[in-house]
């Protein structure tokens, strides 16, 4: 089968289309014939080496397709089922083996395509608007990178919830999608200056809750845009890993809490991934929450897609069909 594979770190030039044996089903596994893999910022980051992982792997950490093969002790999931996963490395392939108990069983009114471009960002939005910090009408939040993958649902998720929602992007055609989504107000931090910006439209109060995965760029400008005990959510390194802090730094901005949350937490248990996972689904039925597929490509050109989300040609979601 073909897969896409990664030997050493480095830049797009690392990934590697080539052909590598079908996966067999190891106990507790099941074959996943890959329809769609999601393409995701830490594919990136697994790439160059951000992240630790001990190499060869097989790239991506998220996808969906149906069940060809089954191991020893699985129950749950049988050959046939529409199933979606993600946070575990090997999507970018034609199939993966993947632990039974990671996948979750779509419901009929989900493409499999839609799925792929939902697990890994739909559940980072559902935790970090539920769980991290639980958005309400009282709020408002600063989410940066509004009209990526990630930003883009959670827009989205806050305005389910009945935040008031102010969006940085990089441009109009950006800004105009934030705004389709929800965002109430979107700030072009790359003409105009977020923080004094996000003073003015709070009336000098600041924001409840920053949700800032551009990292290094936007660090210090967003913890000086948050209102006094207010929560800053810092979930990525787009831009670069953001400094050391001094927790003084906290205090002197009147109190405010900081957070480095990362999805795998969020859905460790059984129970957790399938209340995720359901509401995602549930408000993607709803018309609630839309998927915007940005743009799909084939597994042969992983490098492409990767190199267009690293240099934010992109909105929304990439998806490689193998
Ligand atoms: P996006 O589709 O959001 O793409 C990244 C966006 O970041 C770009 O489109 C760009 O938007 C913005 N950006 C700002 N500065 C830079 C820069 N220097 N280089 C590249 N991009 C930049 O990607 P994802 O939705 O996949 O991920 C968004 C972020 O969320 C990533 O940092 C990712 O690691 C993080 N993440 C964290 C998770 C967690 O649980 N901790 C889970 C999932 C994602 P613009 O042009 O508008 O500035």
């Amino acid at each position: 089968m073909k897969a896409i594979r990664i030997y050493e770190h480095g830049g797009p030039e690392v990934l590697s289309y080539e052909d590598i044996p079908e996966p067999e089903p190891g106990p507790g596994q099941a074959v996943v014939k890959i329809e769609a893999a999601g393409v995701n910022f830490i594919d990136i980051y697994f790439r160059t080496g951000l992240y630790p992982v001990e190499l060869p792997i097989t790239n991506g950490q998220e996808g969906a397709g149906t069940v060809t093969a089954v191991g020893e002790g699985v129950a749950g999931v049988s050959v046939g089922d529409r199933v979606a996963y993600t946070g575990i490395h090997g999507s970018y392939a034609e199939y993966a083996a993947v632990a039974a108990n990671r996948l979750v069983k779509l419901p009929d009114a989900i493409a499999t395509k839609r799925a792929a471009a939902s697990m890994l960002q739909g559940m980072t939005a559902h935790y970090l608007s539920r769980s991290t910090f639980t958005v309400d009408s009282s709020h408002t939040a600063l989410i940066h990178a509004c009209a990526g993958g990630v930003g883009l649902l959670l827009v989205a998720m806050a305005k389910k919830f009945g935040a008031r929602v102010i969006g940085t992007c990089s441009t109009e055609e950006k800004a105009a999608k934030a705004t389709a989504a929800g965002a109430d107000e979107v700030i072009l931090y790359t003409q105009q200056d977020f923080e004094s910006e996000c003073r003015r439209l709070t009336d000098g109060e600041g924001v409840d809750v920053v949700y800032d995965a551009v990292g290094k760029s936007t660090w210090t400008g967003s913890l000086n845009s948050l209102k006094p005990r207010g929560m800053m959510v810092t979930f990525g390194n787009a831009s670069g890993p953001v400094p050391p802090l001094a927790p003084l730094e906290l205090t002197k901005r009147g109190s405010l809490y900081l957070t480095r949350p990362s999805l795998f937490a969020y859905v460790a248990s059984r129970e957790d991934l399938m209340w995720r996972a359901s509401d995602v689904f549930k408000w993607i039925q709803a018309g609630d929450v839309k998927i915007h597929v940005g743009g799909e490509f084939p597994l042969s050109d992983a490098s492409e897609a990767q190199t267009r989300l690293a240099g934010r040609q992109t909105m929304g979601k990439l998806l490689l069909i193998p």
